[in-house]
């Protein structure tokens, strides 16, 4: 049994996974993003105290922790872009010193690698020596599964997908670049090009909004997925003309919308996966759901901690 935490800017879930990848005891809290670093710690104690008062915490071996990023498993920190309190924030250590924790081992990755870890043990990416797993909400996130293993790169942070450029002329990205792929395909892009295009947005103007506009026929709609769609999938073919990778594996919540998303990426998948050796690339719907950092953080901590901090120790960077 693997006790797993989720962080992200909304919410600090918990939950204890078992080796099949079910979730046997929840617990959960709303995160406090614009409060100082120690409220935020409160909250990641309180999931770790309502775990640990079960009875089947002693049965947990180890903690895994998947977080937004950019994380550093070097140093065990994090500093996600949507939890200000957190700049190079201590988060291993500081969840290692919880009472409940005793000798437990404490291992760090970054929110979409974990998912990305969930889907190739459990779900659609099951099988696959070689796989790129998207996140694709509020934010577009990704990791590598590559020659069968999860590749967490130097410090955690491969498979940034979201900050690849897609347009080099494009708009500026607050990571510093230009064109971005998460500033076009992200869910908040897809609804901002919808209604600058002239979409009547109902009450709440979201990507669900705009999923269901364009199920309608909506032009508007349906020219912001087809944007967004084309963008993920310049970056999706050019991931695998590097890696050879043969499947993208999508999730978050801008993949719930289903043909409207996948029909388009598909089409633009055969035009920018050009090359012969690319021919039997396909993006599919992930399986796990909103479960996943949860899953993929306990598949990595029963995996034990990735040889980061070894390479650094001998000078490597
Ligand atoms: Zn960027």
């Amino acid at each position: 049994m693997i006790a797993a935490l989720d962080i992200g800017g909304t919410k600090i879930a918990g939950a204890l996974v078992d080796q099949h990848g079910a979730l046997v005891h929840r617990a959960r809290r709303a995160t406090p993003a614009r409060e100082p670093a120690d409220a935020l710690l409160d909250s990641v104690y309180e999931v770790v105290s309502t775990l640990a008062a079960g009875p089947l915490w002693a049965r947990v071996r180890s903690v895994g922790i998947g977080s937004a990023g950019p994380v550093d498993l070097a140093r065990g920190t994090v500093s996600p872009v949507n939890i200000p309190a957190w700049r190079n924030f201590p988060l291993v250590e500081s969840v290692r010193r919880h009472p409940a924790l005793g000798h437990r081992q404490v291992t760090l990755a970054g929110d979409a690698v974990a998912m990305t870890a969930a889907e190739h043990r459990h779900g659609a990416a099951r099988g696959h020596g070689s796989a790129l797993c998207l996140v694709v909400s509020t934010g577009v996130g990704a990791g590598l599964v590559l020659n069968g293993s999860v590749h967490h790169g130097l410090t955690g942070n491969a498979g940034h997908l979201g900050h690849i450029s897609v347009d080099f002329e494009g708009d500026p990205c607050p990571c510093g670049a230009r064109g971005c792929l998460e500033a076009i395909a992200s869910g908040p892009a897809i609804t901002r090009h919808a209604l600058a295009l002239g979409w009547q947005a109902p009450a709440t103007a979201d990507a669900a909004g705009v999923a269901a506009a364009a199920r309608a026929g909506d032009p508007a709609a349906l020219a912001a997925f087809d944007r967004a769609t084309r963008a993920l999938a310049a970056g999706i073919a050019a991931t695998a003309a590097l890696t050879e990778i043969d499947i993208a594996v999508v999730g978050g919540g801008v993949a719930q919308s289903g043909a409207v998303f996948f029909d388009p990426l598909a089409r633009h998948l055969r035009c920018y996966a050009a090359m012969p050796f690319l021919k039997e690339l396909r993006a599919v719907p992930a399986e796990l759901g909103p479960d996943a950092g949860l899953v993929g953080a306990a598949v990595l901590a029963s995996a034990g901690a990735p040889p980061v901090g070894a390479v650094l120790a001998e000078g490597a960077r």
